[in-house]
C-alpha cells in the first residue's frame, strides 16, 4: 500500500482498477519479464530501434520531397535522439537490472525526459517534449505494440495519468470510469472544474507517480481530502466503502431541503444559481433545486469539435437550457476559450503566456466572425425563458463597449431579417480581473449586472497560475488582498443597485460562501452537486454570524491567519459540517 498526496478537486470517493491514459492516448504499465528472457528482451529492443530508424528515415525522405527540408529535418532529429547511445543504456539497465519490458522501459525513461521539457515551461521545451512523446511512440510501434486511443475499459476504472485536458475530462465515458488523478494541474483549473460538473472523484497535482503504477492495480481516489491510495489493504478499503456508505446518507438527508429556501435564521435570503458546462446538467440543477443557471460556461461546445459549432447547433444549446429551466433565469456567458481551453477549430499558435494572452473576450473580439455567430444564437434561443448575456475577463471599458456594440449589431440585423428577438436582454459582465474591480465605479454604469470569477481574480491578483501544481499552495482565495478585492466589488454594486454575484468555486465552499454572504452578497452561483451543502450552511446561521465572520476576516493581514481563523469559527458554527466524511 502506498498513499500519496495531491489536491483534492471533487468530493467524492472513488475505488477501483486503474487505468493509464497519457496524453497521446496509450497505456503502458508497469510489467516484467523472467529474468532469464532478459537477453531475448534487449535483442527485441535493438530490432524494434533499427527498426524504428528505418521509418523515421522514410518519413523524413518523404517530407523532405513532398513539404520541404524544415519538416524532414524534424525526423532527422528524432533519429538522433532515437540513436542516442545514452537513451540505449538506459533502456538496457532496465530491462537487465530490473527485468522490465522494453515497452515500460522506454516509456518509463521518455516520460522522464518529456516531463523535464514541459517543466521548463517556454514553448520551445514544450516542443521538445513532444518530440520525445513521438520517438516513444514510433519505437512502441516497432514493438508491435497497439497503442489505443481511447479511454477504454469494462469495468469501474480510475483513470490516471499525467494531465487531462479540459475537454478529455468532459469525453471519458462515464459508463466505466469512475474518477480519476493527474500528476499535473490546479484544484481551480476547468479540468477540475469539468471534473466537479460531472461529479467525478478526483485528485490533481500529485506529481509524479504514474512510474509506480502496477498493471491491474487497485486505487483510492479521496477526492475530499485529495488523498490517492496505491494497492490499499482490506482495512483501509473497509474504511472507505463505509465512508462512501455515509457520505449517501448524509446526501439523502441534506435532499430534503431541496424545495425550502436558502434563508438564514433570522430571514435574510440568499439565491443558489447552479454553473454549468453542459446542457445536459439541467437535471442535476432540478436534482439539488437551482433557483436558476448562475454561470453557463458555453464554450465547453466548441471544447472537443473539430468543427466550430454552426449557429443552430448552438441556439438548440441554448433553447434547451432556457426551456428546460422554465423561466428560471439562466446567465449565458460567451466564450471564454483560450488558455486551458482551446478548441481545435480556432487553436492559436502557442503562445508564452496563454492566461495572459488572447484568452476570453479577447479572443472573441479577435474573432468577430465567430463571436457574432453566438450573439444571434444567444438572442434568438432568448425568446424562450429569461436569458442573460455574460462577457468574461472584462479588462478594459473598450472591450466591454465593442462587445455590447457588436450585440447591438446582430441585433439590428436579425431585427432587419424579421427575426423575432427580445428587446430587454440583461447583459453583464465578469469581474476577474484587478483592473475590473479598480474601474468597477464606471464599468457598473454601463451593465446590468455583475458576477465576480473568483478563480480567476485569485489567479491575477496573486499572479498564481490556477493550472499549476508547482504553485497550488499559493493560490488562496482567503488571502487578504483577494477577499480585499470581493469587498469593494460587492460594495460598489451594492451602493449602485446593481446586481452582484460570486460564480467562482470560492461559492461551493460553505465556509467561503457565509464569508461572501457576511460581505453582502445575496446571489451565488456553483456546481450543482454543491447547492445541498451550501444551502445546509445558510439555513443554520445568521446574519449577524456572516458579517461578523467576513469583518473578522477582512482583518487579517496573511492568508494563513485568515484560514485559521476561517476554519475555527466555521467550526463553531457548524460542528456537522466539519465532521462529516
Ligand atoms: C472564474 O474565473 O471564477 C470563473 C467562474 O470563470 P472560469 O472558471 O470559467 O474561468
Ligand atoms: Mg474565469
Amino acid at each position: 500500500m502506498l498513499e500519496l498526496q495531491g489536491i483534492a478537486v471533487s468530493p467524492g470517493v472513488a475505488i477501483g482498477k486503474v487505468l493509464i491514459l497519457d496524453r497521446e492516448g496509450y497505456r503502458i504499465t508497469r510489467s516484467q519479464i523472467d529474468s532469464a528472457d532478459r537477453s531475448k528482451e534487449t535483442q527485441r529492443l535493438q530490432a524494434a530501434i533499427a527498426e524504428a530508424s528505418k521509418r523515421l528515415d522514410q518519413h523524413r525522405q518523404n517530407s523532405t520531397i513532398t513539404i520541404g527540408e524544415h519538416v524532414g529535418a524534424i525526423f532527422s532529429a528524432h533519429q538522433q535522439m532515437l540513436l542516442d547511445p545514452s537513451l540505449h543504456n538506459e533502456w538496457f539497465r532496465l530491462i537487465d537490472e530490473h527485468c522490465y519490458s522494453a515497452e515500460f522501459a522506454i516509456s518509463s525513461v521518455l516520460t522522464r525526459y518529456a516531463q523535464a521539457f514541459r517543466r521548463i515551461g517556454s514553448a520551445m521545451m514544450r516542443e521538445r517534449a513532444s518530440d520525445v512523446r513521438d520517438v516513444e511512440r514510433t519505437l512502441l510501434e516497432a514493438l508491435g505494440g497497439q497503442p489505443t486511443s481511447s479511454t477504454t475499459s469494462n469495468q469501474p476504472s480510475v483513470v490516471l495519468s499525467h494531465d487531462l485536458t479540459p475537454s478529455e475530462t468532459a469525453n471519458l465515458d462515464r459508463k466505466f470510469v469512475i474518477g480519476f488523478c493527474t500528476e499535473a494541474g490546479g484544484g481551480s483549473s476547468h479540468t477540475a472544474i469539468v471534473a466537479r460538473g460531472l461529479e467525478l472523484p478526483a485528485v490533481v497535482g500529485v506529481g509524479p507517480f504514474l512510474h509506480r503504477i502496477e498493471k491491474d492495480s487497485w486505487i483510492i481516489v479521496d477526492g475530499f481530502h485529495g488523498r490517492v491510495i496505491l494497492q490499499p489493504n482490506t482495512e483501509v478499503l473497509d474504511e472507505f466503502r463505509q465512508r462512501i456508505a455515509a457520505r449517501s446518507s448524509n446526501a439523502e438527508r441534506l435532499s430534503e431541503i431541496r424545495d425550502l429556501p436558502a434563508e438564514t435564521q433570522d430571514g435574510i435570503r440568499v439565491s443558489l444559481l447552479a454553473n454549468i458546462e453542459f446542457p445536459n446538467e439541467i437535471e442535476a440543477c432540478k436534482q439539488r433545486g437551482a433557483e436558476g443557471v448562475g454561470l453557463y460556461r458555453t464554450e465547453f461546445l466548441y471544447l472537443g469539435s473539430k468543427t466550430e459549432p454552426t449557429e443552430e447547433q448552438q441556439y438548440e444549446a441554448y433553447f434547451r437550457v432556457a426551456t428546460e429551466m422554465h423561466g428560471l433565469p439562466v446567465v449565458l456567458r460567451t466564450l471564454d476559450l483560450g488558455a486551458d481551453k482551446v478548441a481545435q477549430s480556432i487553436a492559436a499558435d502557442p503562445e508564452m503566456n496563454p492566461f495572459l494572452g488572447l484568452r476570453s473576450i479577447r479572443l472573441s473580439l479577435r474573432h468577430p466572425k465567430l463571436f457574432r455567430t453566438q450573439l444571434r444564437a444567444i438572442l434568438r434561443a432568448a425568446n424562450h425563458g429569461d436569458l442573460r448575456i455574460m462577457f468574461p475577463m472584462i479588462t478594459t471599458l473598450h472591450e466591454l463597449r465593442t462587445a455590447r456594440m457588436l450585440l447591438r449589431q446582430v441585433a439590428d440585423d436579425l431585427a432587419e431579417e424579421g427575426a423575432p428577438i427580445p428587446s430587454n436582454v440583461p447583459v453583464g459582465m465578469m469581474v476577474e480581473v484587478p483592473s475590473a474591480v479598480l474601474m468597477l465605479e464606471h464599468f457598473i454604469q454601463e451593465v446590468d449586472f455583475i458576477s465576480i470569477g473568483t478563480n480567476d481574480l485569485i489567479q491575477y491578483t496573486l499572479a498564481v497560475d490556477r493550472c499549476n501544481e508547482f504553485v497550488a499552495d499559493l493560490y488562496a482565495g482567503h488571502d487578504p488582498a483577494v477577499l480585499k478585492l470581493i469587498k469593494q466589488s460587492v460594495d460598489v454594486a451594492n451602493q449602485r443597485g446593481v446586481e452582484v454575484s460570486v460564480c467562482g468555486e470560492m461559492s461551493s465552499t460553505p465556509s467561503y460562501a457565509l464569508l461572501l454572504v457576511g460581505m453582502g452578497v445575496r446571489t451565488l452561483s456553483a456546481p450543482p452537486a454543491a447547492l445541498p451543502q451550501v444551502k445546509h450552511a445558510v439555513r443554520n446561521v445568521t446574519l449577524e454570524d456572516c458579517q461578523q465572520l467576513a469583518s473578522r476576516a477582512l482583518e487579517f493581514s496573511t492568508a494563513r491567519e485568515v484560514e485559521g481563523f476561517l476554519q475555527s469559527r466555521f467550526a463553531e458554527l457548524l460542528p456537522e459540517m466539519v465532521l462529516g466524511v
